[in-house]
């Protein structure tokens, strides 16, 4: 038998166990234990090390933004504790409560801890024990709910300047969502939708320009 993703017994906490959609185990009833219709219950071998490609997806992509969330999230968090406390570091018991993305943090820094330790951290390595994948799948869980309540990335915005293809007022700028890749504005009017990088909508502007000037 092949072995199978950690997560697939539902064994890892808070991880949602992998299923392959539409293939079942021989004792598939055809219900799932609450009594819905089954849409799939063979279990993801794995493929990277001990995750599936599902998996090992998720660390993937939570690992990208892990620096850049830490570094920021901290920054953010010391200049509002100085804001709220007046600079003082504790209260009057001596401690300082943990905020949400504190515990985030921590929380996040625990499962990596094993990834970070290594002499030369590496996601294809990590995976390839059963504690490191677990522990893997558990940041990625972690990391990925700690981006969505506490973001750090900037939001998307809308731009002044119009479409240079309808000339509506309707372009908003979507900074990226991983690093790294470039910041996209996109029309929204519904009839247009043009959609360029914000450099090549930079260049467009100063052609205008300069025809202008000519
Ligand atoms: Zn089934
Ligand atoms: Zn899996
Ligand atoms: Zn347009």
């Amino acid at each position: 038998m092949s072995i199978l993703c950690v997560c697939a017994d539902g064994s890892v906490p808070g991880v949602y166990p992998c299923v392959i959609q539409g293939e079942h185990l021989n004792t598939c009833t055809g219900y799932n234990g609450r009594d819905e219709v089954c849409t799939g219950c063979q279990p993801r071998p794995a493929e990277r090390g001990y995750l599936c490609q599902k998996h090992m997806d998720d660390v993937e992509h939570a690992y990208a933004r892990w620096a850049e969330w830490r570094s920021q999230v901290t920054l953010a968090g010391e200049r509002t504790m100085q804001r709220d406390n007046g600079g003082r570091s504790s209260n009057t018991l001596g401690y300082v409560p943990l905020t949400g993305w504190q515990l985030s943090l921590d929380e996040c820094t625990r499962f990596i801890a094993s990834l970070e330790s290594m002499p030369r951290p590496s996601l294809a390595v990590w995976v390839r024990s059963e504690n490191g994948a677990r522990d893997a799948s558990q940041f990625a869980r972690a990391a990925i709910r700690a981006y969505v309540e506490h973001p750090v990335w900037e939001q998307d915005t809308w731009l002044s300047r119009r479409c240079p293809s309808c000339g509506q007022k309707a372009m908003k700028r979507f900074p990226p969502a991983y690093f790294p890749s470039e910041v996209r504005v996109t029309c929204q009017n519904r009839q247009c939708g043009r959609d360029l990088t914000e450099e090549a909508l930079e260049a467009l502007v100063e052609i205008e320009e300069n025809r202008k000037r000519a």
